[in-house]
């Protein structure tokens, strides 16, 4: 029986879980950084909250006697990722990265890319807007410096406590996300502008395309430095890997 951490918090890395769940030869657990009050459901055994950085992750795969990590977070996730393959590097253990590919813009797209939060609140300029904000919790409070705009935030759970400024409206949900229910959103609130990360994958890409129907400018924030390792886009190639990869190292 092969031992499979995987490092999760996003759809494919659920959609992975429920692949290894089904197979008798693995016992795969999930880990959730503990973000989210009530997580997504998930066919295997889930672990939560944080491991202590790269050496508390390496005691982890090392007591646990974990066969192989695959690292299905976040493509902004980037700590987790960078712990991931140290600790895979200090004990030897085999990881692969579930990442998805970034959108790339078609010609109809109005992007403005910035290198973090903060420029993305730059980039929304003196003048008062109305701002689609689809960021986590941690980058939103840096919105309250611009209190000028009108926000309307998107988020899995509601924003506790709410952004600091006086115009703004929240609404909660996990995806996927229609380009028709998103472009009817932007529409009903009247929003000028949207600022999001890029994510990649299909649940949350119905904003970009509504956005370039409505002819809608997106601040997008740019990707995070992740560490090189071994990477693929589909749960296919993860299982491969696992039958092959792995196999062949003898575990
Ligand atoms: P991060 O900045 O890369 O990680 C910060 C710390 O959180 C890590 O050092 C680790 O703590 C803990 N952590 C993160 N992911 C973990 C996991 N899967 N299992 C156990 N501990 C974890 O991560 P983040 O950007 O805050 O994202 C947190 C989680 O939310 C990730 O699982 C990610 O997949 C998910 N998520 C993130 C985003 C995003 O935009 N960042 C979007 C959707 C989902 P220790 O050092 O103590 O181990």
């Amino acid at each position: 029986m092969r031992r499979i951490l995987i490092l999760g918090g996003t759809t494919e890395a659920r959609r992975l879980a429920e692949r290894l769940g089904e197979r008798r030869d693995v016992a795969a657990t999930v880990s959730l950084a503990g973000r989210t009050r009530t997580p997504a459901a998930y066919p295997v055994p889930v672990r939560i909250g944080g491991f202590g950085g790269a050496q508390g992750l390496a005691r982890y795969l090392t007591r646990e006697r974990v066969d192989a990590i695959i690292d299905a977070t976040h493509p902004y996730a980037a700590i987790i990722s960078a712990n991931a393959a140290a600790a895979a590097a200090a004990t030897r253990i085999p990881l692969l990265a579930l990442r998805r590919a970034p959108w790339t813009p078609l010609p109809a797209d109005r992007w403005i890319e910035v290198a973090d939060t903060a420029a993305a609140v730059d980039a929304l300029g003196e003048a008062p807007r109305r701002v689609f904000l689809t960021l986590g919790k941690t980058e939103l409070g840096m919105f309250a410096r611009a209190p000028q705009h009108h926000y309307l935030v998107r988020s899995v759970e509601p924003v506790d406590p709410p952004l600091a400024v006086p115009h703004a409206a929240y609404v909660t949900g996990r995806g996927p996300f229609t380009e028709m229910d998103d472009r009817a959103l932007l529409i009903a609130h009247t929003i000028d502008v949207i600022v999001a990360k890029n994510s990649g994958g299909t649940a949350t890409y119905g904003k970009i395309a509504a956005a370039r129907s409505l002819g809608l400018p997106i601040i997008l924030l740019r990707r995070p430095a992740l560490p090189e390792v071994p990477t693929v886009e589909a749960i296919e190639d993860v299982m491969i890997w696992l039958d092959h990869a792995v196999a062949l190292r003898g575990v």
